[in-house]
């Protein structure tokens, strides 16, 4: 009789490498802290929001958990796609009203753009060529190493198998549209790390090109919200022809504090289709239907309530000042900095300041001088790609006390 051992796992996560950047700068602010136990450490290094969740969104879950106590206002399991009515406050509101053509049928609600983003791959099949942009939001890239689109990672990192697009200084923040055909492309404008944005020529750019060999843009607009500049687009749908060719991720993360409630859409245009091995177009809609309606049971009523809110009077005044309040933080940040001497990227339309490291420093060597000297930690440009080395990002995700002191101990170096 054979028995079998042991269980395989996958394999394709021992390609990964092993969570780098975020354990590496834990590991690194604890050993300072340990020979510093006094040191008033300011952390402008999380992607993480800080100020606390808008008056309109607590009040409407308030009173979702208590129709959630009544035989008449209790909710069970919801439609895995979302209530109705919040798919149709977000198409109102974040589409219809910005002239996009997306459809409350074409929303999916969620848990998380992060879930969303990298569950995508579900339903596209394992020859794809894959773009990212360096540096790049991890999850992208790891979500395919996951799903064994990739080889092995190479001496800097990148994995074989992967198109990388630089996005760095000499081409002015751009990603520039690949000379050879790929297949998925993954955008995310305003952009994280470096803050970055797509004006309406850029994106159109890369339209044409997903028209022309026919691929699929996955869009990420997290950090729309945070756009001053009213020339740059919110969402892709913004654009003629984007039906056809991109699906966008949106999340309440960082525009209405929701990083630990949880709440996110992606749109899926019918007009969205794929071609199945034997030939035939496939509309991606229904893949992602059957995928979410298998998978996933749908966010809460509680939190969807919360999430409706963001839409009201109420709500929409709220975040706007939470979003104002961050780009402050952000004015702030880029000034000390532009003032001391660097060069500074994004902090305009973004809530991430992205500089230049001295000459002769590593994006690591600077982690630690600001660390030892400022007693400030920030996320080394390197950990989200080879083409970061040289930068460094600076969040605005904190509270104004905290970013004017870090900002005098560096304006003080
Ligand atoms: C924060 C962030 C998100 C939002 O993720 P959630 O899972 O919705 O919290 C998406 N994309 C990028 C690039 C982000 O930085």
């Amino acid at each position: 009789m054979h028995i079998l051992s042991v269980i395989q796992v996958n394999s394709n996560y021992l390609k990964l490498k092993a969570g780098y950047l975020f354990p590496e700068i834990a590991r690194r602010v604890k050993a300072f802290s340990g020979t510093n136990p006094h040191a008033d450490l300011i952390r402008l290094g999380i992607g993480d929001v800080t100020e606390p969740l808008p008056s309109a969104c607590r009040q409407a879950m308030k009173k979702a958990i208590d129709e959630m106590g009544t035989s008449s206002g209790f909710h069970g399991y919801g439609p895995e796609q979302g209530y109705l009515w919040l798919r149709e406050a977000i198409a109102e509101n974040d589409y219809k009203l910005r002239g996009c053509d997306i459809s409350s049928e074409e929303i999916f609600i969620s848990d998380g753009s992060k879930c969303d983003s990298s569950n995508i791959l579900d339903i596209f099949g394992s020859h794809n060529r894959i773009a990212v942009t360096d540096p790049v939001y991890p999850v992208y890239v790891d979500s395919n190493v996951m799903a064994g689109h990739t080889g092995e990672s190479g001496d800097i990192g990148r994995y074989q198998g992967l198109s990388y697009i630089p996005i760095d200084a000499s081409n002015n923040f751009k990603a520039q549209i690949p000379d050879q055909p790929v297949d998925l492309i993954y955008l995310c404008f305003p952009n994280n790390p470096t803050g970055a944005v797509a004006s309406r020529e850029d994106l159109s750019a890369w339209i044409a090109y997903a028209h022309k060999h026919q691929s699929l843009i996955l869009f990420d607009a997290a950090y729309e919200s945070f756009i001053q500049d009213d020339a740059v687009p919110h969402s892709i749908y913004e654009i003629d022809g984007s039906r056809e060719c991109a699906i966008e991720f949106r999340s309440f993360s960082k525009n209405a504090g929701f990083t630990g409630t949880r709440c996110a859409f992606t749109v899926i245009p019918r007009a969205l289709k794929g071609q199945s091995d034997d030939g035939n177009k496939v509309e991606l809609w229904n893949l992602w239907n059957r995928r979410q309606s298998t998978k996933f049971n749908g966010v809460s009523y509680i939190v969807q309530r919360g999430a409706e809110a963001v839409y009201s009077q109420q709500g929409q005044k709220e975040v706007k000042q939470l979003v104002s309040f961050y780009m402050e933080n952000a004015a702030i940040i880029r000034d000390c900095l532009l003032k001391t001497g660097f060069d500074v990227y994004g902090g305009e339309n973004a809530p991430y300041v992205w500089m230049e490291v001295p000459d002769q420093m590593t994006s690591w060597d600077f982690f630690d001088f600001l660390l030892e000297k400022a007693n400030v930690v920030g996320t080394p440009g390197s950990g989200f790609g080879s083409a970061g080395e040289g930068y460094f990002r600076l969040s605005a995700f904190n509270n104004r006390e905290k970013v004017l002191e870090a900002m005098q101990r560096i304006g003080d170096l």
